[in-house]
């Protein structure tokens, strides 16, 4: 019984994970990036590994993706995840070359606390060699607040997350320290991307940026729901842009949550149904975005 109901919810599950990416590959994000931005919306590019992905594999993608972003430079930017290539100095130098010598910018995506020291130590060593670079500060972590350091001091971008993982040595709120986070850049950083699908917070950390000059964005996950949070961003007059990851396919909300919080099954439930919905009418992505 138990094998039975463990296969139905990763059944659900695989089918749920398919509404949160354009696609299996490269040409879909650029396709998504492509429509988002003839309505306006700026972008950003990742590749998703999953179980059976070779390092080869991801940096061909990585590779990929920067050579084919230079054509939408403008607008579009690549993130990486840094830990499934073990924080390859080589590697990131090269990939950071390579973007430098494209005009590409290059942002680091957050996995757990214990990661971001080596994330933040291969950034601090690329900062020379580099172009633009950004990185990820998780609002539900004690040590993100004094993360901000290294923007403030490199001049580097940061985009701000409630973040998915929690602190190990002492869970955090993640409304609250979002903003701490956000009032230690205001008026130091050089630009801001608030990441967040939560009206509240959308609106909150942008007025506090946009109080202190900083410029800033809103920063929006393919897939979650984006109608109560781009009004906010309109009227603050703020830009808007997309994360679009391509891939491996997973749920970015069901890491801890689904026990606690009910509602999160019936987003489970209704991702699954939008993802058979397309499947069925053969359309790729979901209704979420006003495209
Ligand atoms: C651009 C971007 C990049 C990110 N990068 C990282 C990263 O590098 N590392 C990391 O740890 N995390 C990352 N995240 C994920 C982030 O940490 C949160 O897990 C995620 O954004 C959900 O939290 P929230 O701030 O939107 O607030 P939540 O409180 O989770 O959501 C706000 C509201 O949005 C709605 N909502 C949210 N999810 C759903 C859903 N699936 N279905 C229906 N309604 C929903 C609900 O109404 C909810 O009340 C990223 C998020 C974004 C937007």
């Amino acid at each position: 019984m138990k094998a039975v109901l463990r296969t139905i919810v990763e059944t659900a599950g695989a089918w749920a994970a398919r509404s949160y990416i354009t696609g299996t590959n490269l040409e879909d994000g650029l396709k998504a990036s492509r429509t988002l931005q003839a309505h306006g919306f700026k972008s950003t590019i990742c590749f998703w590994d999953g179980e059976g992905d070779t390092t080869e594999g991801i940096v061909a993608n990585y590779d990929a993706i920067i050579l084919r972003i230079e054509e939408l430079k403008s607008h579009c930017y690549i993130s990486v995840k840094p830990w499934p290539l073990k924080h390859s100095a080589d590697l990131f130098r090269h990939f950071s070359q390579e973007a430098k010598s494209r005009g590409v910018k290059m942002h680091f995506d957050s996995a757990s606390t214990s990661d971001q020291e080596q994330t933040l130590s291969l950034i601090r060593d690329l900062v020379p060699i580099s172009g633009t670079l950004s990185y990820t500060l998780p609002g539900r972590w004690h040590r993100s607040v004094a993360d901000t350091e290294l923007a403030i001091e490199q001049g580097l971008d940061v985009r701000v997350v409630k973040g998915q993982w929690v602190d190990p040595s002492e869970p955090v709120d993640p409304f609250e320290g979002f903003l701490k986070v956000i009032e230690r850049l205001a008026g130091r950083a050089r630009h801001v991307s608030v990441a967040t699908h939560d009206p509240k917070l959308v609106r909150a950390a942008l007025s506090a940026l946009l109080a202190r000059g900083t410029p800033c964005e809103l920063e929006l996950l393919y897939g979650l729901p984006v109608g109560a949070v781009l009004p906010i961003a309109r009227e603050l007059g703020v830009p808007v842009r997309v994360y679009l990851p391509y891939g491996h396919a997973w749920l970015p909300y069901v890491v801890g949550r689904l026990k606690k919080e009910p509602r999160v099954a019936l987003w489970l439930m209704r991702d699954v149904m939008d993802s058979m919905r397309s499947r069925i009418v053969g359309k790729g992505g979901n209704s979420r975005l006003p495209i």
